[in-house]
């Protein structure tokens, strides 16, 4: 089904990426933590489509929130960023994908996301905060600089409760910066904690996702229990 949205808010949340809301009044709009959308835009007479993961929890009702890295490339993104206003309408399909969580899928999940691939953990990050105090999640996040931590006071504020923890790692060089640094390995995850019924969910660019599948499997994660999402 395609549901009519209206823009609502765009903020610019770091040199690349920026955050739309979109009201979704339309109560049949329908998705889970971790899924995306098909978002049409009319450009120049033809229809164009782009896919992008939700970043807003479907706990929260009337609006639903995208985090866009720019692409000069792409003319739905490029829309997104170069000529879209709040106001403006846009189509989206129903959250789409099997990149999800929902409780009775394990008590226990490791979200492992590089860069702008943050977008679809950050929704089942906010989902388990917001309403399953059973599971125990862990976001392990990379970044490239710490200008490019997206939801950063978001991923703090919900790492409060008892059953919700981060780590973040900076790839680049910066001398202000007090945590992590390096790429994710298998160091990481075993100070995140492994278990047996732990289910992780990778989402980055394909080098990233590739790397960590391999550190997983070598630390004996069987395949079963890794969820990708690719975008490419
Ligand atoms: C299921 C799905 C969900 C998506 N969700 C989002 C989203 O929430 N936000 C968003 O900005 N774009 C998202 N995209 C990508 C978006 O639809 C366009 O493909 C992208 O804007 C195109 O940029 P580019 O041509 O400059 O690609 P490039 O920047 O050249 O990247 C090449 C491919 O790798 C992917 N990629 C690059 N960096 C990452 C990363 N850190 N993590 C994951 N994949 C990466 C790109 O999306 C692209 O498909 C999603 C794509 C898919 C298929």
């Amino acid at each position: 089904m395609i549901h009519t949205v209206t823009i609502s808010a765009i903020q610019q949340a770091s040199p690349t990426v920026k955050i739309f809301q979109l009201d979704d009044a339309d109560s049949a709009f329908h998705y889970l933590a971790g899924q995306w959308i098909d978002l049409y835009v009319d450009i120049q007479g033809k229809t164009e489509v782009g896919g992008y993961s939700m970043t807003s929890t479907p706990t929260t009702h009337g609006h639903l929130e995208l985090a866009i890295k720019s692409s000069t490339r792409h003319p739905v993104t490029r829309w997104l960023h170069e000529q879209a206003q709040v106001g403006d309408q846009v189509r989206i399909s129903d959250g789409q994908g099997v990149f999800f969580y929902q409780a009775e899928m394990s008590p226990r999940v490791v979200l492992v996301g590089a860069g702008v691939g943050v977008t679809p953990l950050i929704s089942i990050f906010r989902y388990i905060g917001a309403s399953l105090p059973q599971t125990d999640a862990t976001l392990i996040y990379s970044i490239p600089s710490t200008d490019e931590f997206l939801f950063q006071e978001d991923i703090e504020k919900i790492s409060q409760l008892p059953n919700m923890h981060h780590i973040v790692t900076l790839t680049q060089a910066d001398n202000t910066w007090q945590g992590k640094t390096g790429r994710i390995d298998a160091a990481l995850f075993k100070a995140a904690g492994m278990s047996d019924e732990t289910l992780y969910y990778l989402c980055g660019p394909q080098g990233m996702v590739e790397d960590v599948s391999a550190v997983l499997t070598s630390i004996d994660v069987p395949a079963s229990r890794i969820i990708y999402e690719k975008w490419w």
